[in-house]
């Protein structure tokens, strides 16, 4: 099968194998030339398959030397149609781990149900013994509760009044202004149902429960802020509410893990899939990277958690805000970066698209996320869509 990008709005619904692999071995390669961290031996990443879960398992594979379990809910490919990215990775990162002398574990399903927590379990004790790193690193757009069965979908919206602004039609590449209405209550409750801090903990139990935390277990989950450039549409929004109760959750479990700990990992803008859906935010990211890139500042999901570990997490000079959150945003956060974005922000037209924002960059991160755009890769060539996970 040949594999193009078939891109609808802010998703592409093929995914190149050989690409998505050739990703995945970038990611390592770059690890691998950086030195090690005396960090965790045995790891579970939740939401493990891209973004900065996927980071967390290649930085504690081949950073830390870690065995590594990781959960993901991803489409299988068939004969006809090609399997989702996360799948693809998945399969690289796994191979490359193994060959390196690493267990790596992939479990497929859904991470919000009881029957995964067992599963995943099951599969630590039998290959790790405990784990001594969790992290937690799940976006989704919706969430069956385990208990209720009740269906909560996330959403992306101002809480007391409609946001006016600018956004990019990342398809047209045109600039447009849009009007989202507020949430209701139950828009707002549902969104932290979903990507709020429920779920985590209801993971630490079963870890807990099943006698697979170590004694001195870590657990991260992953935030953002920013800045009131983004603030009417996150951090004040239905999705700002979600990770304030991430915050909650972050408290609650460092009360509950008697020797170990829980932080929260405060993150950089980055293109993912997840945040590629958020209205505004790939605007924001394209003016966020030019500025950044200028400066040397810019950093992708590996050279965050690279950091986040080696400075965060298992060793010393992360900056913590009051809440105690690890500040890994803080080149994002600096003063002169800020006054540059804010001062692009509002001249953005369709014209100058290209030349006062790095739109090309995004455009160019967003397809890598599916495989395509890696210099090694002919995308001429015939591919098998099918590969095996284990
Ligand atoms: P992503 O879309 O790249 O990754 C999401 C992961 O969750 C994938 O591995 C996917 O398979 C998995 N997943 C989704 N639904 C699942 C389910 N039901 N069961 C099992 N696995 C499931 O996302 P990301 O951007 O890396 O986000 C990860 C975390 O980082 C989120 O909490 C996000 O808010 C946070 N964060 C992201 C950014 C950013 O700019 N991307 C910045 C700061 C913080």
């Amino acid at each position: 099968m040949i594999v193009q990008p078939k891109i609808r709005g802010f998703f592409c619904l093929t995914a190149h194998p050989a690409g998505c692999a050739a990703h995945v071995e970038e990611q390592i390669a770059w690890v691998r030339a950086r030195p090690r961290i005396a960090g965790p031996k045995n790891v579970l990443v939740v939401g493990g398959s891209t973004g900065y879960g996927l980071a967390s398992r290649i930085t504690a594979a081949f950073a830390c030397e870690a065995d590594t379990v990781g959960v993901f809910f991803e489409k299988p490919p068939t004969e006809r149609k090609t399997g989702t990215a996360g799948w693809y990775n998945t399969a690289a990162f796994q191979r490359a781990a193994r060959a390196a002398g690493r267990k790596a574990i992939g479990l497929n399903g859904d991470a919000f149900s009881d029957e995964i927590k067992t599963r995943t379990v099951e599969r630590i004790r039998e290959e790790l013994g405990q784990i001594d790193l969790f992290v937690y690193s799940l976006a989704s757009p919706r969430r069956t509760h385990p208990r209720t069965g009740e269906v909560a979908r996330s959403v992306i919206k101002p809480i007391g009044k409609p946001y006016h602004g600018t956004t990019l039609d990342t398809d047209k590449r045109c600039v447009r202004e849009v009007t989202i209405e507020p949430a209701t209550p139950q828009e707002i409750a549902e969104t932290v149902a979903v990507m709020g801090g429920e779920d985590w903990e209801m993971w630490i139990d079963a870890l807990r429960d099943g006698g697979v935390a170590g004694p001195d277990l870590r657990t991260v989950a992953f935030t953002y802020i920013g800045t009131d450039v983004t603030w009417p549409i996150y951090w004040h929004g239905t999705i700002g509410k979600a990770k304030e109760d991430l915050d909650r959750a972050t408290r609650a479990i460092r009360e509950r893990l008697t020797s170990g700990t829980a932080d929260l990992g405060v993150m950089k803008a980055l293109v993912t899939q997840s945040s590629s859906a958020i209205p505004v935010v790939p605007l924001y990211i394209s003016i966020l990277y030019r500025v950044m890139k200028e400066r040397g500042l810019h950093e992708g999901c590996i050279e965050q958690i690279y950091r986040l570990f080696s400075t965060g997490l298992y060793g010393d000079g992360a900056a913590r805000d009051d809440e105690g959150r690890l500040r890994l945003d803080d080149l994002e956060m600096q003063p002169d970066v800020q006054q540059a974005v804010k001062a692009i922000w509002p001249a953005v037209t369709d014209e100058n698209l290209m030349e006062v924002t790095d739109f090309d960059g995004y455009q160019e991160e967003f397809l890598k996320l599916f495989g395509f755009g890696l210099p090694a890769v002919d995308y001429e060539a015939d591919v098998d869509p099918v590969v095996p996970l284990d």
